[in-house]
């Protein structure tokens, strides 16, 4: 197959593995800096284009769109879809993923255990907001916040309402969340794919932080997950419409609660943790899904029915 890697840079460990476990199965592999494509949107022959020609040989793309550029990133990979060219990752699980607020609701719509959340708008509720979710303490995230940055905990009452009011005051989004004191600084991360779970780890926050995310000096390791765990992992992946996830639990009294979905998730903490070869078998899962699906034409309502915007 001819497979895209959509990435900002060939250096990174995620995009190199990638291209090289494709190399090694004999496909030909290319990375292509998707904030450089261009699109032309026409009735009969979407097309992306690159350094002045069009992408229009690739079997299937592998998107990893970084936080800060899901916007132009996803329109990439949406051109890609109407051009009948199969996304490892699809635009609408990109999309929902990268909004925390969304990203909750979809789950919950589907009844997987989440910490107590709450989201409003007028500051004049504070209080009542901050006693819905368990009062303090309790956990305040920036929507669209990754890495850890942009979550914060509050240990009292008045310490909540002050971190609220000055995020209001810059006109941020934010959600409130019961905090899950049981788990400890630890988060466990589930690698789906194609509705199983291939790899999983747990990361443990550095001395003293509540965040577990290893790039706030959080340390990984590897996890043997219950059946409720690996379950509740399957279980998110589908209900964000992502083949390919990395979901973000942690441990309560009351099971497992997830954080998060993640639709670029980074190879490798949970690579070097595990020694499994999650490249390999994102590979591996695109070959498949490339043998089921048979290719689309573009502009065929066959291709338009299976997008989802
Ligand atoms: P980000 O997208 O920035 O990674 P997360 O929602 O994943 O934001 O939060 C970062 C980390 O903070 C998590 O990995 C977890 O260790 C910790 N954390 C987040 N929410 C809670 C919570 N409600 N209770 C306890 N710990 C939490
Ligand atoms: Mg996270």
């Amino acid at each position: 197959m001819k497979i895209a890697i959509l990435s900002l840079d060939a250096t990174l460990y995620s995009t190199r593995r990638l291209k090289d476990a494709g190399d090694k199965r004999g496909h030909q592999m290319r990375v292509i800096n998707y904030m450089c494509c261009y699109l032309n949107i026409t009735a009969d022959k979407p097309m992306v284009m690159y350094q002045g020609k069009p992408l229009d040989d690739f079997d299937a793309i592998i998107p990893r769109i970084g936080a800060s550029q899901t916007f132009y990133g996803t329109a990439i990979v949406r051109q890609f879809e109407l051009m009948g060219v199969k996304s490892a990752i699809p635009n609408q699980g990109i999309s929902r993923s990268r909004d925390k607020l969304r990203s909750l609701q979809i789950l919950s719509g589907e009844g997987i255990g989440l910490p107590v959340t709450g989201f409003a708008y007028l500051t004049e509720d504070i209080d009542h907001l901050i006693e819905m979710v368990g009062g303090a303490p309790l956990v305040i995230k920036l929507l669209e916040g990754t890495q850890g940055i942009g979550v914060v905990l509050a240990e009292t009452h008045q310490a909540a309402k002050s971190v609220i009011e000055a995020f209001r005051g810059l006109q941020a989004n934010i959600l409130v969340q019961e905090f899950i004191k049981e788990a400890g600084g630890m988060d466990i991360r589930c690698l789906v794919i194609d509705s199983k779970v291939v790899a999983s780890i747990k990361r443990q926050g550095a001395e003293g932080e509540f965040r577990s995310n290893l790039h706030r000096g959080g340390t990984a390791e590897k996890i043997q997950l219950t059946s409720q765990e690996r379950i509740t992992a399957i279980r998110a992946a589908k209900a964000m419409g992502l083949p390919i996830a990395g979901v973000d639990m942690v441990r309560s009294h009351r099971g497992p609660l997830v954080l998060e979905v993640n639709s670029s998730p980074g190879l490798e903490g949970i690579e070097k943790a595990t020694g499994v070869d999650v490249a390999g078998k994102i590979i591996e899962f695109l070959e498949k899904s490339a043998a089921n699906d048979k290719k689309g034409t573009p502009r065929s309502g066959a291709v338009r029915d299976r997008i989802k915007y």
